[in-house]
């Protein structure tokens, strides 16, 4: 039998990243096992489910590349179906109406539990079991005579014809009902695994109080889909040896559900920006370009296209999230760039520095060709005939030329800024800081 899995979120405009994680099991179990990954929207909730969180939604699948088997389904367009449904259990005796509460706001139906102990073997947890007295009747139609979500989501599950049932593990207890709900339709109960919450260092559910939990947060802070999707991977799921970063097709050929972690798993944002930047290096030179381009026009700088690809060479090792690339080159791009104030008052406003600074320029000056390797020699000469310290010549350059003091190799930074920038940054840092 063909493997179909689904990912079926309840869209509410913000995509939680175990959402998204959950998504990528079910997309990663049905390419593995050569099978399809199909998308059911449960848009039910009409209050929440509005077109903007469906299109976040899309977009946050689309982010990922988490292509899609066949069209879509909406839940709203089969409520027919559903409501027939009931009526069918009702019929058969398997479900039955009620005024809850006593209210005369109409009547709901029930669907009554067999009354037996119910057990399945989870994919992931094992055999869970539950005992008969545990297992409530519960509500299948409100009595406006809307469907609840028990009852949307067995039927659709089985007008999808979803084999496995891949989804976080806050819905353990419902599976019991719905298994119960599945035999009584006639249908075969597919294969489920639950997977264990994502949580924060208390081990509590991690949710936007403990930082980004939402995918467009990530996007916002400049991490790269790929990137995103490979740490959700293993956030949870391991290929049984030490691999961390993986190719789509490498995670795809490992990827099965006895390698799923039954226990919880905790975010760590470090690892995951250190993956961010594994994935940078990976993008080729064009890539890079591209995003760094897209970032800057962004920031409403405007850059010249042949400058602005010798800055990001500088820079591109360096960077860890797109979100780093205007914070590190901007200087670049104006003359009227930021001075760190502690640099400033360390490094530039001391005894001597003036005479160095008006020395390095002239040695600048007087160079035939200025590129990277003149400048190292000439300032490399300097230090030596001069008898200061390394230090103490290149960190009064780097400040002048940037405001700050960190940042690419000074001398292929030198040559990429040119002599005559380099030369009135110096003269403009000597006049606003030490006259
Ligand atoms: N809409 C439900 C949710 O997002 C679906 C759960 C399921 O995958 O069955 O929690």
């Amino acid at each position: 039998m063909k493997v179909r899995t689904r990912f079926a979120p309840s869209p509410t405009g913000n995509v939680h990243i175990g959402n998204m994680r959950a998504a990528i099991y079910n997309w990663l179990f049905a390419r593995h096992m050569g099978g399809e990954f199909l998308l059911r929207v449960e848009d039910t909730d009409i209050e929440r489910s509005t077109p903007e969180a469906i299109k976040a939604l899309l977009d946050a699948m689309d982010w990922f590349g988490l292509d899609i088997d066949g069209e879509p389904l909406y839940q709203t367009t089969r409520q027919q179906a559903h409501l027939e449904a009931a009526e069918m259990l009702l019929a058969k005796g398997l479900a039955y109406k009620e005024d809850k509460g006593g209210t005369g706001q109409g009547e709901c139906v029930i669907f009554k539990m067999p009354g037996t102990d119910s057990s399945f073997v989870d994919g992931i947890k094992g055999e869970m079991t539950k005992k008969a007295e545990n297992m409530q009747d519960f509500v299948i139609v409100r009595s406006n005579g809307t469907p609840v979500f028990h009852l949307a989501n067995v039927l659709d599950d089985i007008e999808q014809g979803i084999t496995h049932v891949i989804r976080g593990d806050d819905h353990v207890e419902n599976t019991f009902r719905h298994i119960a709900l599945y035999k009584a339709l006639g249908a075969d109960v597919p294969n489920f695994a639950h997977l264990p919450m994502i949580v924060n260092a208390q081990g509590k559910p991690y949710s936007k109080r403990d930082g980004d939990a939402f995918v467009g947060d990530f996007r916002d802070k400049g991490f790269l889909g790929d990137a995103l999707f490979n740490y959700l991977a293993l956030l949870g799921w391991s290929p049984g040896d030490d691999r961390e970063v993986m190719t789509r097709k490498e995670m795809i050929e490992a990827f099965t559900l006895e390698r799923c972690q039954s226990s919880a798993a905790q975010v760590d944002l470090r690892k995951l920006t250190w993956m961010n930047g594994e994935y940078m290096l990976k993008l080729s030179r064009e890539e890079f370009d591209a995003i760094a381009f897209q970032a800057l026009e962004t920031a409403g700088i405007d850059a010249e296209p042949e400058y602005a690809e010798k800055v990001f060479g500088l820079v591109r090792e360096r960077v860890k999230t797109v979100a780093d690339i205007v914070p590190m080159v901007g200087y670049f791009f104006t003359e009227d760039f930021e001075y760190d104030e502690k640099a400033v008052r360390k490094k530039l406003q001391k005894d001597g520095v003036v005479e160095v600074l008006n020395q390095v320029k002239e040695i600048f000056q007087s160079l035939e060709v200025f590129n990277e390797a003149t400048t190292d020699k000439a300032l490399h000469d300097f230090v030596e005939t001069s008898g200061l310290g390394f230090g103490a010549v290149m960190a009064p350059v780097r400040i002048a030329v940037s405001g700050i003091q960190s940042g690419p190799d000074l001398f292929p930074l030198l040559a990429v800024l040119g002599r005559s920038r380099t030369i009135e940054r110096i003269d403009r840092t000597i006049d606003q800081f030490l006259q």
